[in-house]
């Protein structure tokens, strides 16, 4: 049994990004929210401000906090109780102590700084992506402006918020576990590692941003593993915390901490962070298993090579897509479109995130995998020998799409991918909601005015 657990577990392909650049997914969603839209500048504050300012009652909150997540969640690590935030009334050691209560890699840089749209351009310094992210590699980082900010300047909120969400694939959950071969990792309560690769830099933080909660029982009975993930605590505690900020009158925070909550969101919108293969069936991933098991490790090899080209491919394309939307300030495409608000969304409830918000993408990976199937060329999502991202396919991507498959190819591509966006669209505007509505500081301002 054990054995079988541990094949089942290289079965996932824990490519731990999701949509490349989150800011893509984000902004016309955010911008068209109008109480983010309308909402007053905010002030710039550094963390530790923040956290100084803050810190006897952040002490108890995270106390209550711990308790509800213990009592609250699908599956929860409990932490450790010597991680516990205590207020000292002292700056020491402050970001670290914050980082052990929350149980994020304490090496993050918390800078202050916007990250902008593709071809947006502003006269402001520079802030370079080595201090944003601990990561060795940059990705999209490397191509985006990315602006300082100092405290004391003021921000609007769909700046603050849109920058926000893609933070935490710049290393905030990279290393938290005993494997993960850090200091921190070792205790922070969540034991070694249950999927994914320990050796890549970015791997580890995949259990953080996959969730895999409408697996069928067998494969839970098989594959215990597969229950222990973290982004609903991560959107549990970004979104608490946030509205914690909120309350205390800090907006800078509640803004940047609402908006690491709805990154975790925009994971869930994506078929290949809510289940281990898509495309694959209960019995094909046990038999795929079993066959590893009895010595034949082709076919899981096969099946993880090719998850992980379709999962990268399809990454590339929307956002190759979205970037020149975006770049051509093209509102009208549909893929924009599918972010851009009407209506107040569905009353957000804290178990939606396992049983609503999770489950779209999951409905329709059967779907994706069917159009990455007929629309893309065959060596990019059908080949087991080959390394996609090796390719050095990415730049040309829109246009081998359109001569393998024409005009009605790339837009059914198009197309799946706006609707996996119009879910996002929903569960994200439900939990920004729900977060403003929670919060009696701006509605109290907003009695004012
Ligand atoms: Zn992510």
């Amino acid at each position: 049994m054990r054995t079988l657990c541990f094949l089942l577990a290289l079965l996932i392909s824990a490519q731990a990004f999701s949509w490349s650049n989150h800011t893509l997914v984000s902004h016309q969603l955010l911008a068209t929210i109008p109480q983010v839209h309308d909402a007053a500048p905010a002030k710039v504050e550094s963390l530790e401000s923040f956290l100084l300012a803050n810190e006897k009652a952040l002490e108890a909150f995270l106390d209550q906090q711990e308790r509800w997540m213990q009592e609250n969640l699908w599956h929860y690590a409990p932490r450790p109780p010597e991680l516990a935030f205590k207020a000292t009334g002292s700056k020491d050691n402050i970001r670290t102590r914050f980082a052990h209560a929350i149980r994020v890699n304490p090496n993050t840089k918390w800078p202050l700084y916007l990250q902008l749209l593709p071809g947006e351009k502003r006269q402001s310094p520079p802030i370079k992506p080595r201090s944003i992210s601990t990561l060795n590699r940059f990705g999209h980082l490397a191509s985006v402006q990315l602006v300082q900010l100092k405290p004391g300047d003021k921000a609007s909120a769909v700046d603050i918020v849109t920058t926000a969400t893609d933070e935490p694939d710049h290393g905030l959950d990279i290393g938290l576990f005993t494997d993960s071969d850090t200091d921190y990792g070792k205790i922070y309560g969540f034991g070694k590692q249950p999927f994914g690769n320990p050796n890549l830099e970015y791997g580890t933080q995949a259990p953080f941003h996959m969730g895999f909660y409408h697996e069928s029982s067998i494969l839970y009975a098989l594959g215990g593993f597969l229950k222990q993930t973290y982004p609903e605590y991560r959107i549990q505690l970004f979104k608490q915390l946030s509205e914690f900020a909120f309350q205390q009158g800090h907006e800078y925070w509640g803004w940047r901490f609402m908006g690491w909550g709805l990154h975790y969101l925009g994971d869930f919108s994506n078929p290949y962070h809510v289940t281990p293969i898509p495309g694959n069936n209960v019995m094909t991933t046990l038999w795929v298993g079993l066959k590893g098991l009895i010595g034949f490790p082709e076919a899981q090899n096969r099946a993880i090579q090719l998850a992980s080209n379709r999962h990268t491919v399809l990454e590339d394309f929307q956002s190759l897509v979205m970037s020149r939307a975006y770049k051509e300030n093209n509102i009208q495409h549909p893929t924009i479109q599918a972010l851009t608000r009407q209506k107040p969304a569905r009353v957000y409830e804290d178990g939606h995130i396992v049983t609503v918000i999770s489950q779209q993408a999951y409905d329709k990976a059967h779907d994706l995998y069917k159009v990455l199937e007929q629309t893309m060329p065959e060596q990019y999502v059908d080949n087991p020998l080959v390394e996609y991202s090796k390719l050095n396919a990415r730049f040309s991507l829109q246009k081998t799409v359109l001569m393998t498959s024409g005009e009605d190819g790339y837009n059914q591509l198009v197309t799946i991918i706006s609707d996996l966006l119009g879910g996002f669209s929903e569960n994200g505007a439900s939990y920004v909601e729900a977060i403003l509505s929670a919060n009696t500081f701006q509605s109290d301002q907003a009695n004012l005015d």
